[in-house]
């Protein structure tokens, strides 16, 4: 493939690189990241990860991190854009649409940087001139682990960067469960855990950490936040700026809340609202053949995965969630008969 040469070729000379992902990482954009910064570092590359926002402490093992500048850091802001100006190489990695690095779209876009999009999303925009694509992929991190194999390199891939690859695979599978866990996935973990991940020591790191506070939140969510329209096989979480501060909620505390809605015996569409500063932010999952991610783009300025997809409302909660109760009963045919059609064919 014409394009991995030129990207084998640019990457053969020292560049100065920005890596970034999309606003608020979780464990497959931060992996990536991290990842690819501590293999590009291995190259002799001048490397500098910039997030778009904050992410979960959850994520603060992996090497790397106490380097990566937080773009909504306003002390850290000019460094950040005179890093971003300067960069020869910007890798935008686990998004395909620039719309979600948020405040670090514009400078971004306007760099003439070499940019490379490593991502698994559906519909990406065409903004890179490398792109490295499959939504066969489970994770970000997969496609990375196949991008420095493809190019020569696997011997660079010691423990730590096998550690984050290996987390962002665990996650984006919900710890090898949904149904991208395909053959490919258990043959990579299984190569990064020869090299030396403890898949223990990180499972535990990433679902097996939570506070008294987190706790308790998630208690109180499943008690008082959880609608559940059993007839519409629908379940959704309301969650208030009020719930949030009650519970000094911390980013990533709310990661994972929605899968008790969609763990519901006969549920098969959950939705996790949830209000912050700059609006309302919405977490869809759902089962079987069931798009979410075309409902999200239809209705929610959203997208992803069709079984776990996200998108926003400049609404208020409750206007949200009467706008969300309301499309779920006008498309209930088509969400949900469409989906047992096709499964009837398979
Ligand atoms: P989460 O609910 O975990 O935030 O996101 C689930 C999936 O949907 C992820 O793959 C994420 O990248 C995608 N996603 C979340 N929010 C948005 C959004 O606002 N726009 C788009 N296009 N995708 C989103
Ligand atoms: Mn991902």
């Amino acid at each position: 493939m014409r394009e991995l040469e030129s990207f084998k070729h640019i990457i053969s000379s020292p560049q100065k690189v920005v890596i970034t992902t999309h606003h608020k990482p979780d464990a497959d954009a931060l992996g990536s990241c991290l990842a690819m910064s501590n293999f590009l570092i291995k190259l002799g590359h001048e490397v500098q990860v910039i997030t778009p926002s904050d992410y979960p402490s959850f994520l603060h093992w992996m090497k790397g991190n106490e380097d990566v500048i937080n773009f909504e850091d306003r002390s850290k802001r000019a460094e950040a854009i005179g890093i971003i100006q300067k960069a020869t190489m910007i890798f935008c990695l686990d998004f395909s649409c620039p719309k979600r690095m948020q405040d670090m779209q514009s400078w971004v876009e306007s760099s003439n940087a070499y940019k490379v999009n490593i991502d698994h999303h559906q519909d990406p925009k065409d903004f890179a001139d490398f792109r490295y694509w499959s939504t066969s992929a489970a994770a970000t991190c997969e496609l990375i682990y196949e991008l420095i194999v493809a190019i020569g390199h696997r011997d660079l891939i010691d423990k730590d960067i096998a550690e984050c690859l290996y987390a962002g695979i665990m996650t984006d599978t919900g710890g090898f469960r949904h149904p991208n866990t395909t053959k490919n996935v258990h043959l990579i973990t299984a190569e990064l855990i020869g090299i030396g991940a403890d898949n223990s020591k990180i499972s535990r790191l990433i679902y097996d950490t939570n506070s008294v506070n987190r706790l308790k939140f998630i208690g109180f969510a499943i008690t008082r936040r959880l609608t559940i329209m059993q007839d519409l096989q629908t379940a959704y979480f309301a969650i208030s700026k009020k719930d949030l501060r009650k519970y000094s909620s911390q980013t990533g505390d709310t990661e994972g809340l929605v899968n008790y809605a969609l763990s519901l015996d006969g549920i098969k569409i959950a939705a996790l609202f949830t209000e912050r500063e700059d609006g309302i932010k919405i977490s869809f999952r759902s089962t079987e053949d069931i798009a979410v991610n075309k409902f999200a783009a239809s209705y929610f300025d959203g997208g992803g995965h069709k079984n776990a997809s996200g998108g926003k409302s400049q609404l208020t909660l409750l206007e949200t969630t009467e706008k969300f109760e309301t499309l779920i009963k006008e498309n209930y045919n088509s969400l949900f008969i469409q989906s047992e059609l096709l499964h009837e064919k398979n």
